[in-house]
């Protein structure tokens, strides 16, 4: 097919231990989905979580052991990280049940999502889209994916963010309110989930800003560690 401008390169994420990559369709996220995390921004931790979106590109693929960059993002000075467990998904459906919904796990991966707090704060007392906080180039650093069937499903273990060596989150995540089947199945009531989509499945309590030269350390148990660095601005 003949094309006016070139076609974009496909997203795609390393598979840990493998030479094959997993192709990405779609990136969800779930909103204040650990209620100590919920309270540390000003809510009860009873509501319901909720989801938003990234767009694909917006990943910075980091290889297992080595060091991302994320450079420090533009029109923000409060950049923020937030460590979640990220579900991979060999397939798909609408209005999936649990127990379907737990069959749709291809694997995991350590992600951040990283978030201009000071433009997403701005956006919310505004009541505007949060796109300009959440949704930015290079938001989303993750680690390669890891198949389920190497792993188990993840439902408990330790969940760890450390910046320049010191601990700043340290959650498990048994205490998401929505586990991860329950969140694939409400979301599939929402959109029509396919192979290829991710869900970031929200973060712990202990967020906090970063600054240019800090090195990020996200840990979570069975999938080993993600490593990125805040880089100059672009
Ligand atoms: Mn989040």
């Amino acid at each position: 097919m003949e094309s006016v401008i070139p076609f974009h390169p496909p997203v795609a994420l390393p598979v840990s231990g493998s030479e094959l990559v997993f192709p990405v369709r779609r990136v969800y996220c779930v909103g204040r989905n650990y209620a100590e995390h919920a309270k540390e921004m000003g809510f009860t931790g009873r509501e319901d979580p909720f989801f938003f979106c990234k767009p694909a590109d917006a990943l910075l693929s980091v290889a297992d052991g080595s060091q991302g960059v994320m450079p420090y993002p533009p029109r923000s000075t409060n950049l923020h990280y937030e460590i979640e467990l990220v579900v991979a998904l060999g397939k798909g459906g609408r209005d999936l049940s649990v127990e379907q919904a737990a069959e749709c796990i291809w694997g995991y991966a350590i992600g951040l999502d990283m978030t201009r707090r000071d433009l997403q704060g701005e956006a919310k007392k505004q009541g505007r889209p949060w796109e300009v906080g959440k949704a930015f180039d290079l938001s989303a650093p993750i680690g390669p994916l890891h198949a389920l069937a190497h792993t188990g499903p993840l439902d408990a273990g330790a969940i760890t963010l450390s910046v320049n060596g010191q601990a700043h989150q340290s959650g498990d995540l048994s205490q998401m309110i929505w586990n991860v089947p329950e969140a694939i199945a409400y979301l599939s009531s929402l959109f029509e989930l396919k192979a290829g989509d991710l869900i970031f499945t929200g973060t712990p309590e202990g967020v906090g800003p970063v600054v240019t030269g800090d090195v990020m350390v996200g840990a979570i148990a069975g999938l080993g560690e993600l490593h990125v660095k805040v880089g100059s601005p672009a």
